[in-house]
């Protein structure tokens, strides 16, 4: 097996033992690959185990990836800052879009779709980092009614990017879980909360995550 094989399947290991350990259902957290900065090849060996979810944060970088796996069957997601400018492309090559956080943004991504509605999810500064992208958790009621009315995007949900601690144990997971609730609790039709990376992925599926965004530990490190 090779290397990239192993980490894939020791990964997967490690996010069904979380669902276990916190009594969620086998397969309620999507694990996806956060490719950025990896070769193509990578990508059509992950999916040759079975990896189908990959998310990219440079569309410059991604839109040649996507078209040399043109041939597979990959659900795209656009996890970085979205530029203005790039809205179209992201649009046309992308099926999610997981740092939605400005109205003109979301506006614009709206008007961009043609065929099928884009999957989006509202990113939320859940530690009010300063200069942080996301959204205040202040806000999320009032941000998530306006995207709610763009007929073009699908709104599925929550994401964050929480500062790290010390043993991953972190309590902006749980801060999200709530904010999630309180949102469903109030009529929105959510069923995806994107939290997780490769230092605190089980933390964030004992809070309830159901989609990690994992590259290290599937990769190693990025050069
Ligand atoms: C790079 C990236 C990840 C993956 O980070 P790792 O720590 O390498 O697992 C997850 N989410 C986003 C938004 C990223 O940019």
């Amino acid at each position: 097996m090779s290397i990239l094989a192993s980490q894939w399947q020791a990964v997967k290991t490690r996010i069904h033992q979380a669902e276990i350990s916190a009594l969620r259902p086998e397969d309620s957290v999507r694990l996806l690959a956060a490719s950025k900065s990896q070769p193509p090849q990578k990508l059509r060996e992950l999916y040759s185990l079975g990896q189908r979810v990959f998310g990219e944060n440079y569309v410059q970088e991604a839109i040649p990836k996507i078209m040399a796996l043109s041939d597979l069957d990959i659900e795209w997601h656009f996890i970085g800052p979205i530029q203005r400018n790039k809205t179209n492309l992201i649009a046309h090559h992308f099926k999610w879009v997981h740092g939605l956080d400005r109205l003109n943004i979301a506006e614009r991504l709206n008007a961009a779709c043609n065929a099928s509605r884009l999957n989006v999810l509202i990113q939320v500064n859940i530690d009010n980092e300063p200069g942080k992208q996301g959204i205040s958790p202040h806000d999320a009621i009032d941000f998530a009614t306006e995207i709610s009315k763009l007929p073009n995007l699908n709104l599925r949900g929550l994401m964050t990017i929480p500062r790290p601690v010390e043993n991953g144990n972190n309590p902006n997971f749980n801060e999200l879980r709530t904010v999630f609730q309180k949102l469903v609790n109030k009529g929105f039709k959510f069923d995806t909360l994107s939290m997780g990376m490769s230092n605190d992925f089980e933390a964030a599926i004992m809070s309830g995550s159901t989609c990690v965004r994992l590259g290290t530990a599937l990769f190693g490190p990025r050069s």
